[in-house]
């Protein structure tokens, strides 16, 4: 399992890493809403747990906005806040649990055991950019409910793209999300697959773009 920890406060956020690891649990450290963007860009988390006071902003407004881009990776909000009015404002903005400081580790680690066991959610998953509609959930994309037939490798390369449509996504990120360990990589693979749903959405009329910056990755957002 892959964790955020998004917590600003050095020694909460050293003990919280440390008593994670000793479940086996992978622990992303971001002590900003900045490292935390860039963070969720890079890799896919399995749950994030999510101060609310942090330097650079609140931890509320970055959840909606999170929900806004259709994620839905589980999140338990941490806070001193304990106020009746906070935790209602955290679980409608799409907070799955709350857990006022302090805690005792073992509650956070049943706490996250529970909502790793909620079924994923049942409202469709489509991603919209532009024409293009991108439905996570049975990976299809479609353009005015037609869909496009692309290849597998294109349709990951396209998911990889759409879950952080806006964002630009490393290179290695999209060479991991379609190339498994013992495929052999060409250097310039991933630029083929790229040139070819240019092609293909542009065709389609999809009104995107997938814009490529050289040596690091690509981004895809609505055509200007
Ligand atoms: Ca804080």
């Amino acid at each position: 399992m892959r964790l955020l920890l998004v917590e600003d406060e050095p020694q909460m956020a050293d003990a919280l890493a440390t008593a994670l690891h000793r479940f086996d649990i992978i622990v992303d450290h971001a002590p900003t809403l900045a490292y935390a963007r860039e963070a969720i860009a890079q890799s896919l988390h399995d749950i994030i747990l999510l101060d609310l006071q942090l330097p650079d902003g609140d931890g509320l407004a970055f959840l909606t906005h999170l929900r806004g881009t259709r994620d839905t990776t589980p999140v338990i909000v941490l806070t001193a806040r304990g106020s009746i009015e906070d935790r209602v404002n955290g679980l409608d903005v799409g907070a799955d649990d709350y857990l006022t400081k302090p805690f005792a580790v073992e509650e956070l680690l049943a706490r996250i055991r529970a909502v790793m066991r909620r079924p994923a959610k049942v409202v469709p998953m489509v991603a919209r950019v532009g024409r293009l509609e991108f439905s996570l959930d049975n990976r299809e994309a479609r353009i005015d409910g037609t869909l496009l037939d692309l290849p597998r490798r294109e349709l990951l390369v396209l998911e990889t793209l759409v879950r952080r449509q806006g964002r630009t996504v490393l290179r290695s990120v999209l060479e991991e999300a379609v190339y498994t360990f013992d495929d052999e990589i060409q250097s310039n693979a991933l630029d083929s697959h790229i040139s070819r749903l240019r092609r293909k959405l542009m065709d389609a009329e999809a009104e995107v773009e997938i814009h490529g910056i050289r040596g690091v990755g690509y981004l895809i957002r609505p055509a200007l």
